[in-house]
């Protein structure tokens, strides 16, 4: 019998080293561990156990002493079974793992949560978000798909997709795989979701150098994942799909490609799986003047690699999730950096943010059976719901919605507030700039170790509120008639995420224009189909961009086992398409909007953000909570779709 991947490679590490490793670990996902080795639940009913649960943070507040004494018990159990040649650990019962997870987190882990959560955990080493491999050989031979895009979801596709048995093409514009984690490679450019359970769920990784870890280290696991699944060959990097037609003759989709050099090419595909993303295309705001810019200018995603910053005085327009990092990555290298920001930004405190993964937690990761699990399952689970409960507008609120939503909101603001106080000493006018006039969580969050408001207090930095008139030559001048000298400009303004699937043209059933029947209103039925396109799945579609926690990737994951889902039931039932019965589509987009009107981050009072379109709606992001998505997208229903 093949060993549980997950339980561990057999070590001959001396005492003295595993107890330096201990040092390193999370104390309470040691404790899981233990638990697997010993099969003994006694472990769990001492006074040493984690005091509570906060997002990012790993030891579970407990007392140095404490932390101490649980790596005094785990150092003799961990060396016996090594003298005892690690033996896979047995399975544990249902109930001994609903109550180590309750152990860890500190709270009751409510039952329509276990499925989900073990599926993340595969304490069973089993990948259980496979998806079928439909019977007939033949009839899967004669179904290829085209998958656009090699970023997380895409080279999530592929990997079902081969898996399935399925034919398919991955077209990729890039000449490398990560799409988003490709692209932006700016300095600074890193995740803010900890790398432990931003990954696949059954392609962990423990090489992670840092918990967050940076743009290279992203392209390089997925450049990885894509070879140790074998789906290289089917990747045509340089090619960009610049539309799809389908024909409902032939029920098939005609994918026109533009080839590496230039030329127009076709696919045939009787499914298209678009895992394009919703920020990929560039925003570059159209401000007066910027064509006479003397110097070099460039939007955060296109960073120019070959211009060294060196003595030159940057000017950077905008500051969201992208230039917050930038900004004090480049402090140093630059003379002088004038940073733009229209609105400021909430931010949420995350000491650990740039920390290095201790030698001691990648030993723990390689060989202690199931810590790599259950360290997943313990920074998943903070950012499951509460996020979203937090962003939830309470009705009853007495206090200012323009402010604050609710109590929880109003915690959060206080907490976040404290955060940027404690940090910016006296300095009122800065403090004055770097604090947000709307609710916390009204628009993306950023993790924070300190390292932004230390950039703002440099001498040599300047943080400008005043909005932007024109760009001179060498200037960028502001409303007030000051001119801020500049060599050089960073445009960190974000992506066109309004305009779903731009700027392909997708042509469906009746001729339709996909983009034009949306507009800036893109909808999708559980983000997924559209109605009059047959065959043609989104992922990380309208409507499924996360605001409040989880991450894409387990996203991604529920929309690909529910597409593969799908074409199981489209390929062995004979069938030549479905798309969504428009009445289930249009009652989910109305849920969608009813539903995302009672969150925060719909209120007026968050004036500028890229989840709303230029009317002030929110078509992209999901307003449901994560193990409800999960559920919904377990089994495609073909009673949801018109079947041909
Ligand atoms: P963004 O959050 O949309 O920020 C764009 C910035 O440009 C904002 O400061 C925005 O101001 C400003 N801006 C846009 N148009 C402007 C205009 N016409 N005039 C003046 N200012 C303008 O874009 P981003 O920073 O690239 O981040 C986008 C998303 O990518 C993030 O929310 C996140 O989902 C993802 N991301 C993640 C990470 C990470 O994981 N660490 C890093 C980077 C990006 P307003 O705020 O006033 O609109």
């Amino acid at each position: 019998m093949t060993r549980n991947p997950w339980s561990g490679i057999p070590f001959d590490t001396p005492d003295d080293e595993i107890a330096a490793a201990l040092a390193d670990v999370s104390v309470p996902t040691l404790v899981m561990s233990l638990v697997h080795i010993t099969g003994d639940a006694e472990l769990l009913h001492g006074p040493l156990r984690p005091a509570g649960l906060f997002l990012n943070e790993v030891q579970g507040f407990m007392s140095p002493e404490d932390q101490q004494a649980v790596r005094d018990l785990a150092l003799p159990i961990i060396c016996d079974y090594r003298d005892r040649g690690c033996p896979e650990p047995a399975p544990l019962s249902a109930d001994l793992i609903l109550e180590m997870m309750e152990w860890l987190v500190c709270e009751p882990v409510p039952a329509e949560y276990v499925p989900m959560l073990l599926e993340e955990l595969e304490l069973d080493g089993r990948d259980s978000r496979r998806v079928a491999a439909p019977e007939s050989q033949a009839a899967r031979d004669a179904f290829h798909v085209v998958v656009i895009g090699c970023g997380q979801s895409g080279i999530l596709a592929g990997i079902r997709l081969a898996e399935a048995g399925i034919p398919f093409s991955i077209v990729e514009k890039n000449d490398g795989v990560g799409g988003t984690w490709y692209e932006n490679s700016y300095p600074g450019a890193r995740v803010d979701v900890g790398n432990h359970f931003y990954c696949y769920s059954f392609e962990p990784s423990n090489e992670w150098t840092e918990f967050f870890a940076q743009q290279p280290e992203l392209q390089a696991y997925f450049e990885r994942v894509v070879d140790r699944h074998g789906i290289r060959r089917r990747i045509r990097f340089g090619t960009e799909v610049v539309g799809a037609t389908w024909d409902d003759a032939t029920g098939t989709w005609d994918v026109e490609v533009r080839e590496p050099d230039g030329s127009t090419g076709h696919l045939e595909a009787r499914a298209v799986i678009s895992a394009v993303g919703q920020l990929n295309r560039p925003n570059v705001p159209s401000i007066p003047g910027q064509e006479s810019f003397a110097g070099p200018s460039f939007h955060s995603a296109r960073w120019d690699h070959d211009l060294d910053l060196a003595g030159k005085r940057v000017a950077m327009i905008g500051a969201g999730a992208s230039g917050f990092q930038i900004a004090p990555a480049i402090a140093d290298d630059v003379e002088h950096l004038t940073i733009f920001q229209r609105t400021a930004q909430w931010m949420f405190p995350n000491p650990a943010y740039h920390e290095a993964v201790g030698p001691g937690v990648r030993w723990a990761l390689e060989h202690l059976p199931f810590y790599g699990r259950w360290y997943r399952f313990l920074i998943f689970w903070p950012g499951c719901e509460k996020g979203l409960e937090a962003a939830r507008v309470d009705p009853d609120y007495r206090g200012d919605p323009s402010v604050a939503v609710s109590e929880l909101n109003e915690g959060a603001r206080l907490m976040f507030l404290d955060w940027i106080q404690s940090q910016i000493g006296d300095d009122p006018d800065l403090l004055a700039k770097v604090t947000p006039d709307y609710p916390a969580t009204g628009k993306r969050t950023l993790q924070d170790n300190g390292s932004w408001l230390r950039t703002l207090t440099r001498d040599d930095v300047d943080l400008v509120r005043t909005p932007i008139e024109r760009i001179e030559p060498d200037a960028v001048v502001t409303d007030d008639g000051e001119r801020h000298p500049a060599d050089v400009i960073v445009y960190a303004t974000g992506f066109q995420a309004s305009k779903a699937l731009y700027p392909m043209t997708i042509v469906g059933r009746d001729g339709t224009d996909l983009r034009q029947m949306w507009g800036e209103r893109p909808a999708a039925y559980l983000g997924i189909t559209v109605p009059g396109f047959p065959n043609l799945f989104c992922m990380y579609g309208p409507g499924t961009n996360l605001a409040h926690g989880g991450s894409l990737i387990l996203h991604s994951e529920c929309q690909m086992r529910y597409i593969g889902d799908a074409l199981d039931q489209i390929i062995d039932g004979g069938i030549t398409s479905i798309e969504p019965r428009r009445a289930r589509y249009e009652d989910w987009h109305a849920r969608c909007q009813a539903e995302l009107a009672t969150l925060v981050w719909a209120q007026p009072s968050v004036k500028h953000s890229f989840y709303k379109n230029s009317a002030g709606e929110i078509h992209g992001l999901s307003p449901w909570r994560l193990v409800d998505y999960w559920a919904w997208t377990r089994e495609a229903d073909l009673t949801d779709f018109v079947v041909r």
